[in-house]
């Protein structure tokens, strides 16, 4: 009964979510959106070590006019879709809850939109996998999996608001990594928080204060509401496993990335170092005692689903009691 209630609350306030996007209708669109393109070889997290100075990027493309136009989708078969807040441009953030054990592990995709679309593809993937393998999550564990961190990010390169199939035939992807007012969502959270932040070799906005984007405070409320045993964030494409910490090397965060990255046959990493990350989620999460890593998948089209399934598996099987 409980379950059911929920899901049909998710479903009410999804119906309400749609009926708010008149406000974002009159809302002034952001001008700052940064349009560079870099090389496609070129990784997300892989940055010059050579010390040059980050360059700003041109802020001069406006985002679409077209606003959200959120529908309810159902949820799939032994999940509950949990709205938990909304984009700047008023579209749903939703978490897919599988099972109800007292042990709370998440998975983020999509906190960089569009650019790395891929990632959301994947969460699709786990969502479509756990719904017909209930029996792969263990009792004693709840799993959340949270598509899209940054749905406004996301229209921007696949004109929808949740699935969508690939490939994408978009070349210039990069406006799509931030969110609606221009500031990536990863560099807006309060460990060694700069409001110039840098992504290789760009200077991009990490907001007006740390939490100044509503993404982002739905987000960390939602991980706070759960005392998660781990959050685990898929980015692309550095083909690596990084545990988070902050100020430094937080040992639980690499015992668990060292599990699934492991298992997934990806390189692990005790800290990304390659250049100085400010503001990002997971380190922040390691401040409230919670371990974190992100999973960089190879490129930026990959799923890398066997390799992802394989790091799931050994992930949850950690933290199995039955
Ligand atoms: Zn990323």
């Amino acid at each position: 009964m409980m379950r059911q209630g929920l899901k049909f609350s998710g479903i009410f306030l999804l119906i309400l979510l749609a009926g708010c996007t008149a406000s974002a209708m009159s809302s002034p669109l952001p001008t700052q959106v940064a349009t560079a393109v870099p090389p496609a070889s070129t990784a997300d997290y892989t940055g010059s070590s050579s010390g040059a100075l980050a360059m700003p990027l041109p802020p001069d493309q406006a985002l679409p006019t077209e606003t959200a136009t959120p529908t309810a989708v159902p949820a799939p078969p032994n999940a509950i879709i949990q709205p938990f807040g909304t984009s700047v441009q008023g579209r749903p953030l939703v978490a897919y809850r599988f099972n109800d054990g007292p042990q709370h592990i998440i998975f983020v995709g999509g906190i960089h939109g569009g650019y790395e679309w891929n990632t959301i593809t994947l969460a699709y993937e786990a969502i479509d996998y756990f719904s017909t393998h209930p029996e792969a999550i263990p009792k004693n564990v709840t799993l959340h999996i949270i598509p899209s961190a940054n749905p406004d990010g996301q229209y921007l390169v696949t004109q929808s608001n949740g699935r969508f199939t690939p490939p994408i035939a978009v070349t210039d992807t990069v406006p799509g990594r931030f969110n609606a007012n221009g500031v990536d969502l990863n560099r807006n959270w309060d460990c060694e928080w700069a409001e110039a932040a840098v992504w290789r070799e760009s200077q991009v906005s990490g907001g007006t204060r740390p939490f100044s984007e509503k993404e982002t405070v739905a987000l960390r409320d939602y991980l706070l509401a759960q005392t998660p045993a781990v959050v685990v964030f898929w980015h692309s494409a550095a083909n690596g496993v990084f545990a988070a910490g902050c100020p430094t090397t937080d040992l639980p965060s690499v015992t668990l990335a060292t599990i699934y990255g492991q298992a997934a046959g990806y390189p692990v990493h005790q800290r990304f170092s390659s250049y100085p990350v400010t503001g990002d989620a997971g380190d922040w999460l390691t401040t409230q005692g919670i371990p974190s890593f992100t999973v960089e998948l190879i490129n930026h089209e990959s799923t890398d689903w066997p390799q992802n399934m394989a790091g799931l598996t050994a992930l949850l099987n950690y933290f199995r009691s039955d």
